[in-house]
């Protein structure tokens, strides 16, 4: 049912890469994190974008997702995918030139064996415990990347968007120790270790929210702005309730707008009766729960009901709004629908 239209600012995602570009020193290269359909704003669109503005090094989860940037961005570009190489996988990562980041032995034998020539990285896990080869495996397989040098070898950080955190030096030094007998690049920060100083960024820097317009990054451009439609407006005397369960209950003579967008379309229910939606910059509370299609707010303070109303915009941004939800915003925006007509502005 949703009509809204999500605004997807090319010009700000620019100004971010290249202000995240600025922080590490020349030598240091900023890729970009694409995967998950670049956060869920269009990995096309994006990647051309970013590719206009200088990256050359694009990061997705799957194989899949790399053979699409591959179609948009053609060869000019190095495609890394993080679940690495995946059984079943190993024409399509040499069809469109991907390259894995091993995360385990069992990867390592698949890789050499199915494309003995085909480049690939190595993911560690310093820390995490959730993908790449711990400290005792590796070493295994020292003597072998000795030989067949990876193009990256890379780990990730688990609590980097804490400068304060302990966690963090404690993976900095595990990852020293662990690369330090091959000499190949290495990326070791994503958008949170950018900021953590120079000794996080190592060869490669590896943002993904901080181009969309989410914290870490304080002084990110906002990237997106979401419009919804008003469908309806409806009087409710006092004892009146709104919407499922009846949660919500008129106190006073109410005027309630129904508004086309719901938890089919990222507005997720944990929303209800706490997120706020803005009528030409006045916030109006979103009255009792958050429904598949439809969303229910109170506008008795309005003067005027507008056409539409905004929940992503000047006055909210993704992660006030997640906030509100008691979420991130990297989940706002992976759960953004695809029932919204797309606008992408200044590319
Ligand atoms: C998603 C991801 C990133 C990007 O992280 P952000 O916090 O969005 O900047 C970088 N590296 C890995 C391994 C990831 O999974």
């Amino acid at each position: 049912m949703s009509n809204g239209t999500l605004t997807i600012n090319l010009n700000a995602i620019k100004e971010n890469w290249q202000t995240l570009d600025s922080i590490s020193k020349n030598t240091v290269e900023t890729a970009a994190v694409v995967k998950a359909n670049a956060y869920g704003l269009g990995a096309r669109e994006v990647s051309l974008e970013l590719a206009k503005a200088g990256a050359r090094k694009f990061f997705v989860a799957t194989a899949e997702e790399g053979s699409e940037i591959r179609k948009a961005l053609g060869d000019s570009v190095n495609i890394y995918i993080f679940s690495g190489h995946m059984a079943g996988k190993s024409s399509l990562i040499e069809q469109n030139y991907l390259i894995p980041l091993l995360n385990s032995p069992e990867q390592n034998i698949r890789h050499h064996q199915n494309l003995t020539n085909h480049p690939f990285g190595v993911q560690l896990d310093t820390g995490m415990n959730r993908l790449g080869f711990e400290r005792s495996d590796f070493s295994e397989f020292l003597e072998l990347y000795k030989e067949k040098k990876p193009e990256l070898l890379m780990s990730h950080l688990a609590c980097a968007d804490d400068i304060n955190h302990l966690q963090n030096e404690k993976q900095l030094k595990a990852f020293m120790d662990m690369t330090s007998e091959i000499e190949c690049p290495l990326s070791l920060s994503a958008t949170g270790g950018i900021f953590l100083g120079e000794q996080y960024h190592f060869d490669i820097c590896r943002p993904g929210i901080g181009l969309y317009g989410g914290t870490p990054f304080e002084k990110a451009k906002s990237v997106v702005g979401l419009s919804l439609p008003v469908i309806q407006t409806r009087a409710l005397v006092p004892e009146e309730t709104v919407g499922y369960g009846a949660t919500w209950i008129a106190h006073r003579p109410s005027l309630i707008a129904t508004l086309s967008t719901g938890y089919a379309d990222g507005l997720i229910r944990a929303m209800s009766g706490r997120a706020v939606v803005y009528a030409n910059g006045k916030p109006c509370p979103i009255a009792g729960r958050v429904s598949m299609d439809l969303i229910t707010v109170d506008v008795t303070h309005l003067t005027d009901i507008p056409e539409h109303m905004e929940i992503l915009c000047e006055q909210q941004s993704i992660d006030q709004l997640a906030d509100e939800a008691g979420t991130i915003g990297y989940e706002i925006l992976t759960s953004l629908g695809n029932r919204y007509d797309r606008r992408y502005t200044g590319g």
